[in-house]
């Protein structure tokens, strides 16, 4: 009896601390946090009840603390269905929950069966833990780390593994089943891993929680977030990784520098918040039409950088002037939008600032030669020799 009781005292505890620590997450409007927290806080109620019941608890108690651990079970299990953007609610569930929810106060209220309601409480509580660790295993992500989904289902599993053999012990008669506080083999074992168990869900749930943050700020520091390509900082950093790679392996690599044509003038005549449209959709033109290996990216205004794989320079120029046909050909909001391209191979000894020099003179004679073109720069850095290839309408 003392030792259930502490027990019980130690799991309201844990779960007051895990509703504090998933609370303090709620600001940052994390899918299914709200619904972790409220599961915790409902647990903790109900260990409280049972405490409060004592050892003689009545049916409205019993079927209470059954009703709210088993809301809190849901719970749990629609925030891992909403954390990982799926609908939180399943009709089949709910059918089911509501089926085993009379049939509970059936068991409690009409016709009182201790060996039925363990049953079917167990089937529940084994049912909500392999739900979330089976949701966390199968949306861990293939690629960065999967530590917190595996320690997130390890916790719930073990806790199901549990709930599975009492509902095997009880149907085989080889353990009797008991009330809350009664002191038996199964209720310490039981609230022993439940004290285990569910402070580390909620460290599992919180973990992933922070490495749904951590990805969010990533992608702010990363990604532009008008056009969704990456920032000039991060546009830089990876293709100077890709510049050292194909240096090493003396692999070909071309930068095209592409800027759109009279820009102002569509955020004269047509406004900002079309201007912004047609930057959006210039960048999912390219975008689209690039292939996985090469690397786009904005770098700043109405300009963006293409760095294409294994690419010689005249290939990149040909591809950028596909898409500049592209973007000629769809016109948004009624506005036909062009841009102009620069185009430069990557030569040994070249840094990714002096190949984007001298895109940049390629950009700026396509854009003293009347705009919407791509030309290719030299391989040298002396302007005046620039060679001039001019390439419209796919005629190169
Ligand atoms: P050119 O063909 O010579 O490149 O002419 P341009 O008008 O495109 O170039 P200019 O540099 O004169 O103007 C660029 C304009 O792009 C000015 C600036 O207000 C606008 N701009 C820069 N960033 C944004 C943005 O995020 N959204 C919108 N709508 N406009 C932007
Ligand atoms: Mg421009
Ligand atoms: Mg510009």
């Amino acid at each position: 009896m003392l030792s259930a009781i502490a027990l019980f005292g130690i799991l309201i505890v844990s779960c007051l601390m895990s509703v504090a620590i998933l609370g303090s997450l709620l600001r940052t409007a994390v899918a299914g946090v709200g619904r972790w927290c409220f599961a915790y806080a409902l647990l903790a109620s109900a260990s409280s009840w049972v405490l409060v019941v004592g050892n003689q608890p009545g049916p409205g108690a019993i079927l209470g603390v059954l009703l709210l651990t088993l809301g809190a079970v849901m719970l749990l299990v629609q925030g891992m269905r909403q954390f990982f953007g799926l609908s939180p609610v399943r009709r089949d569930e709910s059918v089911a929950i509501v089926i085993v929810v009379v049939a509970l106060a059936y068991f409690t209220c009409v016709s009182p069966d201790l060996h039925a309601r363990v049953t079917l409480a167990s089937i529940v509580f084994a049912y909500g833990r392999i739900t979330v660790g089976t949701l966390a295993l199968r949306h861990a992500p293939r690629d960065g780390t999967r530590y917190a989904h595996r320690f997130l289902a390890a916790a719930a599993y073990l806790g199901a593994l549990v709930h599975l053999a009492r509902i095997v012990a009880a149907a085989s008669g080889v353990v009797p089943p008991t009330t809350f506080l009664q002191l038996s083999l199964w209720n310490v074992l039981l609230l022993g891993l439940a004290v285990v168990t569910l402070p580390c869900m909620s460290i599992g749930m919180v973990m992933l929680a922070h490495d749904q943050l951590a990805r969010r700020m990533e992608k702010l520091a990363t990604i532009d977030e008008l056009t969704g390509v990456l920032m000039r900082r991060a546009f830089m950093s990876r293709a100077n990784l890709l510049l050292s790679e194909a240096q090493e392996k003396s692999r070909r690599l071309s930068i095209a520098i592409l800027d759109v044509d009279n820009f102002k003038a569509v955020n004269d005549g047509f406004g900002h918040a079309v201007g912004d449209r047609v930057l959006a959709r210039v960048a999912s033109v390219v975008s689209d039409g690039l292939r996985s290996c090469d690397l786009l990216g904005r770098l700043g205004g109405e300009e963006f950088a293409i760095l294409f794989a294994d690419t010689r320079k005249t290939d990149a120029a040909r591809m950028a002037n596909a898409l500049r046909l592209v973007a000629e050909r769809s016109p948004d909001d009624g506005v036909r939008c062009t841009f102009s391209v620069g185009v430069s191979e990557i030569l040994p000894g070249d840094t990714l600032e002096s190949a984007m020099a001298r895109a940049d003179a390629a950009l700026y004679m396509a854009k003293a030669a009347g705009r919407n073109r791509v030309v290719v720069a030299p391989e040298t850095d002396e302007l005046d020799t620039l060679e001039f290839v001019r390439v419209r309408d796919g005629s190169g």
